[in-house]
């Protein structure tokens, strides 16, 4: 039987990596993508052993709409299709608005919200065409709730549930669903960079007693676009702990 596949943006570390172990795991191939390329080759010899059928790495900026459209192109003149595209690039650039500069604003936009717009924008066609395909966008609870420092950051992530509806309501006809997933505080890069008392707090607001792991995220991901979801499009799953009940 044919492999199926599936892209993760921002694959090489935290979330994006424990998404693309899961898929490798239910022995997908898996298309990486990330903006440096450093720690790709460990990376992918860690989705091989996790079971993965082919691995291929390319380094794109998902915030650039040239590069991504033809990095899409060559996925599809390479495997033909692409079934799972999960936009899960993503930075912070945290500040007061009152202090935040322009360029710390358009940066996480570009990166956040318009990456997810290119991606998206480039993968969908190929999925209306073959009436298949599913796309998930990395939110954060952050894009629901708000955060002091993190208004460029909340509004992205808030721009992505409205991208994901309008999205899923313009291509669900075609067989192909839109959901998101919005991750609570879960333990990563970004995370460890938070001072240490932002964390016991935000650690006394979860139900769940505990931050969450980039697995928690994952196996919410594969859910999504597995046939278990099949009559699910256009919802914001929360990750979170219960953290926004
Ligand atoms: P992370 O460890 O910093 O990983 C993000 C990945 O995206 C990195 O590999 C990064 O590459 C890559 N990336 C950054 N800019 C990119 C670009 N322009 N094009 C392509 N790749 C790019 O972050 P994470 O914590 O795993 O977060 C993953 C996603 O989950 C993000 O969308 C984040 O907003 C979301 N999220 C995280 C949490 C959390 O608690 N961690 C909570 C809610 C939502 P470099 O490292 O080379 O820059």
């Amino acid at each position: 039987m044919e492999n199926k596949n599936a892209l993760v943006t921002g694959g090489l570390r935290g979330i994006g990596h424990a998404i693309g172990l899961e898929y490798a795991r239910n022995g997908f191939d898996i298309i990486l993508w990330d903006v440096m390329d450093e720690g790709k080759d460990e990376s992918i010899d860690l989705l091989k052993k996790a079971g993965a059928g082919e691995v291929f790495f390319n380094k794109v900026n998902v915030a650039d709409l040239a590069q991504v459209s033809s990095a899409i192109d060559e996925i599809i003149s390479k495997q033909g299709k692409l079934d799972v595209l999960i936009n899960n690039a993503g930075i912070t650039k945290d500040n007061l608005l009152i202090s935040m500069t322009e360029d710390e604003f358009d940066r996480v936009i570009s990166v956040n919200l318009k990456g997810t717009f290119n991606c998206s924008k480039s993968a969908v066609k190929h999925m209306i065409k073959r009436r298949s395909g599913s796309i998930i966008n990395i939110s954060s609870v952050i894009g629901i709730m708000g955060n002091k420092g993190q208004s460029n950051y909340a509004a992205s992530k808030a721009g992505i549930i409205g991208f994901t509806k309008s999205l899923a309501k313009e291509v669900g006809s075609r067989n192909v669903r839109v959901n998101a997933v919005a991750p609570g505080f879960i333990e990563t890069e970004m995370t460890k960079k938070l001072p240490p008392e932002v964390i016991a707090e935000y650690a006394k607001l979860i139900p769940l007693g505990r931050m969450g792991s980039v697995e928690d995220v994952a196996k919410v991901c594969f859910f999504l676009s597995s046939e278990n979801a099949n009559y699910i499009t256009g919802q914001v799953i929360h990750c979170d702990g219960g953290m926004l009940m």
